[in-house]
């Protein structure tokens, strides 16, 4: 959708530029229609048409600027915008038609088929037609092979079709062409391709070639953690602890927020490693660098579950709790601690306590970018595809989430 309006800002650009600039002239020059171009300048719907796209009013847009399009049959902009406008709309078939028509004319020149492609690309993206829109891409990328938003969704295209390696080279070319401070990002979106191909290649059974693209991956961005996080897991599937915990260890100096991704797999490595113990210091340590950790006092709760000892178990997960009064997870494991421990009244109280205004809370991650929200970690936003956008939303405690102290 952003890119689309940025596309549709474009467009708007281009015409406007069209209408006073030379691109004019040379149409006029060339087809000697100078008082047809007049016509269709001087016609107020043309003029309305633009003032109402421009205060977002598409549908009267449309109306005003098909009847200046029909002053002009050959006013290549407008019809251009029409068509654009009519895939806003929902109208693909419509806008389909409108770009084709305007494809046939002989007299397109470079710029101006780059631009009628694009937009019919666009129109095969919307209506589902994958083997058209990638034409119409690659046919863009053919006549200007720098054309960053062809490029864009050629990558788009291919990753839905989880065609990694495709929509890796593409994302090179991004790269190679984009300015100096958006370099970083690249290569952090490269670094998540690089996962996903060394994912495929954990499915077909070739840990090898999984390894070497998940440290690929690394080399780009250090901070891509699923790449950290499946390398890791390469390496415990083929006996070797260390060099996995080694991989994880980095995950918490990198991107402690996503540490906890990490606790899992530490503790059945640490304790094939040198026993249990190690677990616990790691999170009695991350919970000391940051005591608002509630994940690292879960995870010691869930621990001393384990071990039997459900009483302190308890008040880890009461002390979790107290944190982040929203995490179903905590609650969970509570009412497994609560029932063990044969729901003896003074625990159930402070349970109660701390709880009284506490809401159930399921999808915490937010994509930043678009506020899709997610109950999972999500690496590539399914609404707006940007890769590692999602951050964990936390509400307020307990007793601020009425207005009232508990
Ligand atoms: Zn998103």
């Amino acid at each position: 959708m952003t890119d689309t309006l940025a596309l549709l800002a474009t467009l708007v650009a281009l015409l406007l530029g069209l209408a006073v600039g030379k691109a004019w002239e040379r149409y006029k020059l060339r087809e000697g229609r100078w008082f047809d171009r007049r016509k269709v300048r001087e016609s107020p719907h043309y003029i309305l048409g633009l003032q109402l796209l421009v205060s977002n009013q598409v549908d009267l847009a449309i109306e005003e600027l098909a009847k200046a399009a029909a002053l002009d049959p050959a006013a290549l902009e407008i019809h251009l915008i029409l068509g654009n406008l009519y895939r806003e709309r929902g109208q693909v078939s419509k806008a389909v038609r409108l770009h084709r028509r305007l494809l046939q004319h002989s007299r397109l020149g470079r710029t101006e088929q780059t631009y009628v492609q694009l937009s019919l690309g666009l129109d095969y993206k919307q209506g589902g037609f994958v083997d058209r829109a990638f034409q119409a891409f690659s046919e863009v990328t053919r006549l200007d092979p720098d054309n960053k938003y062809a490029l864009l969704n050629l990558e788009r295209l291919h990753e839905e079709q989880q065609q990694w390696r495709e929509a890796r080279a593409i994302r090179r070319r991004l790269t190679d062409i984009a300015d100096e401070p958006r370099k970083p990002r690249d290569q952090a979106i490269l670094a998540f391709l690089e996962n996903e191909l060394g994912l495929q290649a954990v499915r077909r059974g070739e840990p090898q070639e999984a390894a070497a693209h998940f440290r690929s991956a690394l080399d780009l961005d250090d901070g891509t953690v699923p790449a950290s996080l499946n390398l890791g897991d390469v390496y415990m599937r083929s006996g070797r602890p260390r060099e996995a915990i080694a991989v994880w260890e980095q995950i918490l100096e990198k991107a402690p927020e996503r540490a906890y991704l990490t606790f899992d797999r530490l503790k059945t490595a640490y304790t094939e490693v040198d026993g249990p113990a190690r677990f616990v210091a790691l999170c009695r340590r991350l919970i000391e660098d940051n005591p608002q950790d509630w994940r690292a006092r879960l995870a010691l709760g869930r621990h001393a579950m384990d071990e039997g000892d459900a009483a302190r178990a308890l008040d880890l997960l009461l002390e979790s709790l107290g944190q982040n009064p929203h995490a179903l997870a905590v609650h969970q494991l509570i009412w497994r601690a609560l029932s063990t421990l044969e729901f003896r009244p003074t625990p159930v109280r402070r349970y109660l306590t701390l709880t009284r205004n506490a809401v159930f809370y399921l999808d915490p991650h937010v994509c930043t970018r678009c506020r899709y929200r997610s109950t999972e970690l999500l690496w590539q936003c399914p609404q707006c595809h940007e890769w590692n956008t999602f951050v964990e939303e936390r509400l307020p405690q307990a007793e601020n989430v009425e207005g009232t102290p508990a």
